[in-house]
């Protein structure tokens, strides 16, 4: 499939205008982080920009840098407040790309040494997701 149009009502579009639920764990005027809900890892965040954008061929370089950006700050709350040795950073673009959800996101996984990544597709628990993000909040003041 080529490359399409951006579709408003796509899942993460939903959750910017507080249609659907996410456990938030920062905001600006121009960025959102949450807690994925399949997490690949304990404490994988996703970071989109406010503005709209379906993935890397059609955002602005301005709300780029945005993201970019803002991905760059919750990174470094994600290692400090999961206490990661490090991180993996993702961005898909497209089916083809393994791009699922049309919204342009980068997903920050915290890794450390000797854990693999989980297969993607299995959901977590509202309490647990809770908790992770609520370390992650910590992370936010000692990062
Ligand atoms: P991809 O488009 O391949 O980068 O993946 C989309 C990501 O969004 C996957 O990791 C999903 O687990 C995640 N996801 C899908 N729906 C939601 C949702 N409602 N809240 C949080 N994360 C979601």
């Amino acid at each position: 499939m080529s490359t399409s149009a951006y579709d408003p009502n796509n899942i993460f579009a939903r959750i910017l205008r507080g249609e659907l639920p996410a456990e938030k764990v920062y905001e600006t005027d121009r960025v959102l982080a949450f807690m994925d809900i399949m997490p690949r890892a304990d404490g994988h965040v996703l970071v989109i920009p406010k503005a709209p954008a379906r993935n890397l061929l059609d955002i602005t370089p301005e709300d780029l840098a945005d993201l970019a950006k803002g991905a760059q700050v919750v990174a470094k709350a994600v290692k400090a407040g999961m206490a990661a040795d490090g991180l993996t950073i993702q961005q898909f673009n497209e089916s083809s790309g393994g791009q699922v959800v049309f919204h342009i996101h980068v997903h920050i996984l915290p890794r450390w040494e000797g854990v693999a990544l989980r297969p993607p597709g299995t959901m977590a628990t509202p309490d647990v997701l809770a908790e992770h993000a609520a370390r992650i909040r910590a992370g936010f003041k000692a990062a």
